[in-house]
Order: C-alpha cells, then structure tokens, then sequence
C-alpha cells in the first residue's frame, strides 16, 4: 500500500476528489491511502497564521518554512518515503515519474498557495521539486492531484486492466458507426445533415489492417 500525506491550507478542496471512483475503491481495497492535513494545525498563535511577507519584498505572501517543517515532521511515518514540494518552478512531472514515485511507501505533497512558499522549504524539508506544466496555478492542490491519480495508477492492482495503466492510447471510437449532427448553422429550411464518421479500417474486420492502424497512430 503507499499513503498520500497531502499538506494543504485547502483540504476541502480534495473531499469529492477522493471519495469517487477509482481512488474511492483503491482506498477502500486498501490498495491507497489518502490522508489530508490542514497546514493551520501546525501553527501557534490564534489567528492561525501560515504565510508572511517576502524579505525581497513585492506583492503577496508565502508560506511560511516553520509550520511546513513541523507538518512534515509528525507526518513522516514510512521509511520509503519522498517529501514533494509543488512549484512551477520545478522538474517537469511525466510518466516515468510517476512509476519511480509508485514504489515508495508514503509520498509527503506540500501544496503551495500565495506567491508560493518560502524557499527554504525546497532546499532543506522536500526531496524534490514538482512542477505539472509550465503555467501558473493558483495552488499546489491541483498539483497533488494529477500526481496521486497517476501515482496510483502504477500501484498494483489499483487498475484493473494493466496494459491501460501507463500507455498512451490510439485514439478510441465507440458505437455508433455514424453520428449524424444536425448543422444549425446552415439557412436551409431543411437542416444540413454532417455525418461523423469511425474510420472505415476499424469496421473493415481485417485484424491485420486494424493492428497496423493502431500502431501508426497509438
Ligand atoms: N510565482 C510563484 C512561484 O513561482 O512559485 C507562483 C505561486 S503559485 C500562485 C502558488 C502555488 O501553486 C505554488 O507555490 C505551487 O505550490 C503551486 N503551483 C502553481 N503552478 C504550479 C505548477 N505548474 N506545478 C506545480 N505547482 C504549481
């Protein structure tokens, strides 16, 4: 089993994320685990406080490196383990990684907020430095969730079918074998029929010719 420790200000926002589908049953299996922290339980004062301002100064605020470090701290259970921190500014997030991350016993995600975190956290607290694309998101919540579903998805058992887990599929088609659209656009009375259609090599019931078209565009 590998437990997810997510260190958020935002736990909400993961409620129905982990509670439907696939990760519901994997939880329920005992396959994963999903564990949310609130990042304001490791403050002291009574306001709560986890961010402050930046000492190079401009707008905004980070989270501050102490309720992090002590967040962190109590969470630590496995030995297994990898402490993440979400940033742009970090190693881009891609298949491979998330098989190496699948083989570890307990994955620590700290999700940033503000102007992001203050930088001693990814240099002395985290193992590594996520970054899911090259654009600005406004936490690292959504991070943490790309990386816990295709986490997940390496574990064993967790998808029923293994050769879906990892592959990048040709593209799919399903009944029916044509969709006809009703084009609203045309000044016709009688409305322009668009027909859309499977290609015909997918109907032809020639495995060869199917194998070779899955090949060229999977
Ligand atoms: N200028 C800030 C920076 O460079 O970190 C942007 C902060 S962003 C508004 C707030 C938080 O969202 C970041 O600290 C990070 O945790 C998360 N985040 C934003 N974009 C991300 C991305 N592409 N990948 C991973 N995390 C991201």
């Amino acid at each position: 089993m590998i437990r997810f420790d997510v260190i958020t200000i935002f736990p909400e926002i993961f409620r129905g994320f982990v509670s439907e589908s696939l990760l519901a049953r994997g939880q329920k299996k005992k396959i994963i685990k999903i564990a949310l922290h609130n990042l304001r339980d490791w403050t002291t004062d009574k306001h709560k406080t986890v961010d402050d301002k930046p000492y190079a100064g401009g707008p905004g605020m980070l989270l501050k490196v102490e309720p992090i470090f002590k967040a962190v701290q109590e969470i630590k259970k496995q030995l297994r383990r990898r402490i993440i921190l979400f940033s742009p500014r970090g190693k881009k997030f891609i298949q491979a990684d998330a098989k190496r991350l699948a083989k570890y016993s307990q994955l620590i995600l700290i999700c940033g907020r503000y102007e992001g975190v203050d930088e001693r956290v990814a240099d002395y607290v985290a193992d590594e430095v996520i970054s899911v694309g090259d654009y600005v998101l406004n936490g690292g919540e959504v991070a943490a969730m790309a990386v816990i579903e295709s986490v997940s998805r390496m574990v064993p058992m967790f998808i029923a079918k293994k050769e879906s887990a990892e592959k990048f599929d040709h593209p799919q088609y399903t009944r029916p074998e044509v969709f006809e659209v009703k084009s609203k656009k045309s000044k016709e009375k009688s409305k322009r029929k668009i027909l859309w259609e499977v290609p015909k090599v997918l109907l032809s019931g020639d495995h060869k010719k199917i194998k070779e078209w899955r090949e060229k565009y999977g």
